[in-house]
């Protein structure tokens, strides 16, 4: 259960600076599920193993993964996880796990503090890994690296830290460090702890403790064959003498990780994980927005969606608008201004979002995250605040790289199309385009995967059947420049644009060289692939 002095302080008021709000990246089978579900076994959040479905199961054929999806309750529980630790209240965020949901991702790590990075100690950097990666630089996150699956066999410790070092030009320093990989797998050496984690008996939980002021005082232990201990202790060694020592600095700057060797599944490195995400993980930090910095400490409400699920139940047409909260202390009740509609809206059933169960908000701090229900006045990026016209920066759009025209089976169903499209298109499951000489709408996605999820949701959601069809554009641009010279641009290729959901225009290329004709045609406008929400 969450200590409920964590969430208001001891005296009463509310402490931002308890909260660590973060999300886990990795690629695929990395172990990200069973990491998230063993944080939560630390936490004391959940009771027993299983309980965090193991999507990784599933995800391996499309139709499964569609009807979980489909399922609303299972994704949105796992979506926030709040939980509990030594007075720190954690909001760990899901992101999507398959490369189509990129944007998705993108956005929900718009709304982190600090980001856990899983490697598989056999597999090293995988591609995924290294794009969310590269995310995470471009905003400065803080990254811990959790590199996983130690019981097993894996490339050499010291080898792979360099190997990660250098593709991702990341300083590491190690936190712990593997006593044996696979079968010779023996237990840790937490090192800023100066303690070894040993296993009683083989494979067992690493319950015996050995504290040491060297790591070469553990050469000669009982219990644990020599050539292992040893081979660990040199590689340490080595590592400690080559790798930079610990920034705290350097490390919230997002150039130094602390990395912590672990095995998920037999829950090693995991507590030690915490409590490095507990003792120096960042609290809140401050964002930019519209030409100031919000501080979490401003007494004035502010906070951004970053994600909106739609039919969660699908017997009513509701919404959940995730906001991320950035200052002030919010309580259940209270009116919210949102900036785009320029209109107050009374916050009533907020929601948090534990371990087990959805409970109902009373109060909530920078860095949390608050689930608002509504029909639709919230869309992903909108800004709320207590009457102050904020727009926070890093929510992006992106150019869609697929385009596919949405052929209806039923003409008669037009009006539920436009509907149902609006709302997915809020949602942030696609992008909807309407050309100017075309009344069929063109929808845009950035991974094939999202295409199947949208017709099978405006099937299944809207009773809108649908087909696609090619067309014959490549990529999209919006297009931005003064007035005049985007009227002229617009009248003379009408063919080729469309209008978004705000009205902007959007140039739709054939080719990619027409598009770099028009951009070194047309040096007066800009042709933009990633735009802010808003
Ligand atoms: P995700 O796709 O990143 O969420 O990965 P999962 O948590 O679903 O794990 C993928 C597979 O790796 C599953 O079969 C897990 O049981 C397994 N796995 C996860 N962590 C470990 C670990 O520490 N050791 C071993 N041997 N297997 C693990």
């Amino acid at each position: 259960m969450l200590d409920p002095t964590a969430h208001t302080g001891e005296a009463g008021a509310a402490d931002f600076t308890r909260r660590r709000t973060f999300a886990i990246i990795s690629h695929p089978d990395a172990g990200k599920t069973t990491l998230t579900e063993k944080l939560l076994l630390a936490s004391g959040a959940i009771r027993q193993a299983g309980q965090v479905k193991a999507r990784g199961e599933r995800r391996r054929t499309r139709s499964d993964w569609m009807e979980i999806e489909q399922q609303r309750g299972i994704s949105v529980t796992s979506s926030v996880m709040t939980f509990e630790r030594d007075g720190i209240v954690f909001n760990l965020l899901d992101t999507p796990g398959h490369s189509d949901f990129s944007e998705d991702t993108y956005r929900t790590l718009s709304a982190v503090d600090a980001a856990v990075m899983v490697i598989d100690v056999a597999k090293g950097i995988e591609s995924q890994t290294r794009k969310l990666f590269e995310v995470c630089r471009l905003r400065d996150i803080p990254i811990f690296t959790f590199i996983n699956k130690v019981d097993r066999e894996g490339q050499d410790p010291l080898g792979l830290m360099d190997d990660i070092a250098a593709t991702l030009a990341l300083d590491l320093t190690p936190f712990t460090w593997p006593i044996g990989l696979g079968t010779d797998f023996r237990g840790l050496i937490d090192v800023p702890g100066k303690r070894a984690l040993l296993a009683e008996e083989r494979g067992g939980p690493l319950t015996r403790i050995v504290p040491f002021t060297d790591p070469m005082d553990l050469l000669g232990i009982e219990g644990v064959e020599e050539r292992i201990v040893e081979e660990a202790v040199e590689s340490l060694s080595l590592a400690l003498g080559v790798l930079p020592p610990f920034d705290l600095e350097s490390f919230r700057e997002g150039h130094l990780s602390p990395v912590f060797y672990g095995s998920a599944i037999k829950e090693a490195g995991v507590a030690q994980l915490l409590a490095g995400l507990g003792g120096f993980g960042p609290s809140p930090l401050p964002r930019n927005a519209n030409g100031r910095t919000v501080e979490p400490a401003e007494s004035n409400v502010s906070g951004f969606v970053f994600k909106v699920q739609a039919n969660m139940d699908p017997n009513h047409r509701d919404r959940v608008a995730f906001v991320r909260l950035c200052s002030g202390v919010f309580k259940r009740g209270m009116k919210l201004f949102n900036a785009r509609e320029k209109r107050h809206m009374a916050i009533a059933n907020p929601i948090f979002f534990f371990a087990q169960e959805r409970e109902t908000a009373d109060e909530a701090v920078a860095g949390d995250i608050i689930g608002i229900p509504n029909h639709g006045l919230l869309r992903v990026g909108d800004t709320l605040s207590e009457g102050e016209t904020i727009r926070f920066e890093g929510i992006p759009d992106f150019a869609p790289e697929i385009l596919r025209r949405v052929l209806l089976s039923d003409p008669m169903k037009s009006k539920q199309l436009q509907k149902a499209l609006h709302d997915l298109a809020e949602e942030g499951v696609t992008q909807v385009l309407r050309p100017l000489t075309d009344p069929a709408p063109i929808v845009g996605v950035v991974g094939t995967l999202q295409l199947d999820v949208l017709s099978s949701r405006l099937d299944k959601e809207y009773g809108v059947p649908i087909r696609y069809e090619n067309v014959s554009f490549v990529t999209a641009r919006w297009v931005v420049g003064e007035h005049a010279d985007l009227e002229r641009f617009v009248e003379s290729n009408r063919s080729s644009i469309a209008h978004d959901r705000d009205d902007k225009p959007v140039y739709l290329a054939r080719s990619q060289w027409v598009l770099d004709r028009a951009i070194e045609e047309h040096p007066k406008l800009k042709f933009v692939a990633v735009k802010e929400r808003g």
